[in-house]
């Protein structure tokens, strides 16, 4: 064999059965388009639709599907699927469960990329949005339409944190076979469970909490049973592929979610709390303080809260006064996205097409990374003072 044939065929790895055999703790990566079958009636079979094994790359390969069970055990559901990305998760899902002529439900509150599939790219193929309230309720029932399928809701939706009343929402959502999907990104399966109460198709960005680590993008949808087909279908089909290193960082990243967002959370009160009893911020908008609109509602349906909320000060500062204080931050990074190890902040005016007590009122978003809270503190009471 010439020497050139002998490198393409130097894969003696893969006869190697204490290889094969070895135990690490964390999975394998596993790279490939081309699956090997062992025999002419494998590929047969695999033809025929009927092949037992992975066929191909785009077939989900081994570290995904770990992925997806890891997933969908911690959110209960009976399927899950990953994405590229989060908001990835969000348009296939919406894709995947919604028809020419249907018209859908939007919290008011929904990241902005969500609101702006629906309204730039939905509609080209018929599917009207209608906007409820950020912190909608049973009322969601007058925006309901004879064609209304599909109910989006996110809870505490981005930026203003409104939280909807996700149990009142879909028992009349039920009633009507309206189906309704959960971005839960920001409280993760283990603060809010979205099938108890009673959500069809939960979401999570895995770029934010679950991976932690501001390293990876990606996205899950979860189904019960009742939607599992359809979604499962829908991702066969368009063969939508993840990246298995991706997979990888998730899993290792889900391993210590519980820890961090224990210490996201207690860090971010505790820097709310402090932010509270200053004369210069006018409202800070985190669910579990009892100073929350929403917060008796909050306290039924979460057992935790995450590292990320906001402030507004008590007046409207100029852009240039805005930047000092900004810019002399030191622990805190300018920049979107959230749920890593790093403080960040972003600032911005949110406008809602329903009227809103923050209409016009400068949001400061902070989400609070792993450092010691008495140095995010110190930080930022300097940068005050640059506005006192
Ligand atoms: C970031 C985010 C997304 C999108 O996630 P990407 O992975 O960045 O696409 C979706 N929903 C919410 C609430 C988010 O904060």
């Amino acid at each position: 064999m010439k020497s050139t044939t002998r490198l393409i065929n130097c894969d003696s790895f893969s006869q190697d059965e204490e290889i094969s055999q070895l135990k690490t703790i964390n999975p394998p990566i596993f790279r490939g388009s081309t699956v090997l079958f062992d025999s002419f009636e494998d590929l047969t079979l695999a033809s025929a639709g009927e092949y037992k094994g992975i066929t191909y790359g785009t077939d989900r390969l081994p570290t995904q599907r770990l992925f997806e069970e890891a997933i969908r055990e911690l959110e209960g559901g009976a399927l899950t699927r990953t994405f590229p990305s989060g908001i990835s998760a969000i348009i296939n899902t919406l894709l995947a469960l919604t028809e020419c002529g249907d018209h859908i439900l939007l919290c008011d509150n929904a990241y902005g990329p969500t609101a702006r599939f629906c309204t730039e790219i939905l509609t080209k193929y018929n599917i009207q949005t209608t906007f409820v309230p950020p912190a909608s309720g049973r009322e969601i029932e007058t925006y309901i339409q004879n064609n209304t399928k599909l109910i989006f809701l996110e809870s505490p939706g981005s930026n203003t944190f409104e939280i909807q009343d996700i149990p009142a929402i879909t028992a009349l959502a039920k009633k009507r076979e309206i189906v309704t999907v959960l971005d839960n990104t920001w409280a993760t399966p283990l603060y809010l469970d979205a099938f108890a109460l009673g959500i069809d198709v939960s979401i999570q960005s895995v770029t934010k909490y679950i991976s932690g680590h501001s390293d990876v993008l990606m996205g899950t949808a979860t189904t019960n049973q009742k939607y599992a087909e359809k979604l499962e279908q829908f991702y066969r089909i368009l063969e939508i592929y993840t990246p298995e290193e991706d997979c990888y960082t998730a899993l290792r990243g889900l391993r210590t979610l519980p820890l961090r967002l224990r210490q996201h959370e207690q860090s971010a009160l505790e820097i709310a709390r402090w932010l509270e009893s200053l004369a210069i911020i006018e409202h800070v908008i985190h669910p579990a303080l009892p100073s929350h609109p929403q917060h008796h509602i909050w306290k039924r349906d979460f057992s935790g809260s995450s590292g990320i909320f906001a402030f507004v000060f008590n007046q409207e500062y100029e852009q240039e006064k805005l930047a000092g204080f900004v810019n002399s931050l030191q622990l805190f990074g300018i920049g979107y996205s959230w749920g890593g190890f790093k403080s960040l902040i972003t600032v911005g005016k949110y406008n809602r097409s329903q009227k809103s007590e923050y209409s016009g009122k400068t949001i400061v978003r902070l989400n609070i990374g792993l450092e010691e809270p008495v140095d995010l503190i110190k930080d930022l009471e300097s940068g005050f003072e640059l506005l006192r």
